[in-house]
């Protein structure tokens, strides 16, 4: 079995060459988008499989694979975020791993194994621990029974407890070479890699999510309005895209203005460079303290998306802002 993705091949290889002595915490750490999880998945099957290849990956087809791969096998548990039902009926993603759910990894790791293998507990995202979950899991990371592997996922590692991140064997996942990355979306037909590419700050699934969601319009629409401050009308704007998810909003916000950033102290454009004409003749007319400024609250908003509270009212509000940047 190869790597799940063609660029993470030598991480791939050295986690196999590990499999009979496998780090019993093991932090994967690197930016979004570049398949830490599906790398921890695969790792944690290469560990559970019953009749591994001679290099150590998953046969894929004995019971503990088959198991593994219907989300059945009694000896993994995933800790992840859960969805909830809100008051209003919708369905929300939690913000964060519960004590509960820390807890039962706990105690499941306690428990003996049901098959004669290894146990295997997958967090993933591991910097949505809470306090209180990454101290009752930090018990069993200090010392985990016999035959355990913890699996950490992170892409903000410093927002684990320094307890938690020196329990564990950090292996960092960067981002691929652009050659590497691009020959992999133009592998699956993708137009304008090279855009969605540089949108996606190099990370390659994050660029292919672009191209296949709706999100790539949003962008669009959303661009196409910051492109013209002077015009920019912000109680229409933001009632219009209020239905855009406010992880979308906010990141593709967040690169429009470290894009100005960029062009007002001369740099070039990073994320939006089918935008590069218009950023170059805004960097020229935009108040660099005020700029500053705007970036950082937005950066800051960042961490309260997941309860975007008179969501309208927020963004036009920003969209004053973000209009006297060129005042
Ligand atoms: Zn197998």
């Amino acid at each position: 079995m190869n790597a799940p993705y063609p660029w993470l091949e030598a991480n791939w290889q050295r986690l196999l060459s590990t499999r009979t002595r496998p780090a019993q915490a093991l932090l994967l750490a690197g930016p979004r988008g570049v398949g830490k999880g599906a790398l921890a998945q695969a790792w944690a099957q290469a560990l559970l499989c019953e009749a591994p290849l001679p290099e150590g990956a998953a046969c894929g087809s004995c019971p503990a694979c088959h198991w593994f791969e219907a989300g059945t096998h009694p000896d993994f548990r995933l800790v992840t975020l859960q969805e909830k039902i809100g008051k209003d009926g919708d369905v929300k993603m939690a913000t964060g791993i519960e004590v509960d759910q820390a807890r039962e990894a706990v105690d499941f790791v306690q428990l003996s194994t049901y098959r004669a293998g290894f146990r295997v507990v997958l967090v993933n995202p591991a910097d949505s621990l809470n306090l209180a979950s990454a101290n009752a899991l930090l018990k069993v990371l200090e010392e985990p029974p016999l035959n355990t592997v913890f699996v950490l996922v992170s892409d903000q590692p410093r927002r684990l407890l320094p307890t938690i991140r020196s329990r564990c064997t950090r292996l960092d996942i960067g981002l691929p070479a652009t050659d590497t990355a691009m020959q992999w979306l133009n592998g699956r037909q993708i137009e304008d890699a090279a855009t969605l590419l540089a949108l996606s700050g190099g990370a390659p699934l994050d660029a292919w999510n672009w191209a296949d969601g709706t999100e790539l319009d949003e962008r669009r629409s959303v661009l196409e309005g910051l492109a013209r401050p002077g015009q920019l009308d912000p109680i229409s704007l933001a009632e219009r895209w209020k239905a855009i998810k406010p992880q979308t909003w906010h990141t593709v916000a967040y690169k429009w203005l470290g894009d100005l950033l960029a062009v007002r102290l001369q740099g070039r454009v990073q994320f939006n460079r089918d935008f590069a004409d218009v950023l170059a003749q805004l960097g020229t007319q935009v108040d660099l303290a005020k700029l500053l400024a705007l970036a950082k609250s937005h950066a800051e908003s960042g961490r309260t998306l997941a309860h975007p509270l008179n969501r309208v009212l927020q963004q036009e509000a920003w969209l004053i802002q973000y209009r006297h940047l060129f005042d």
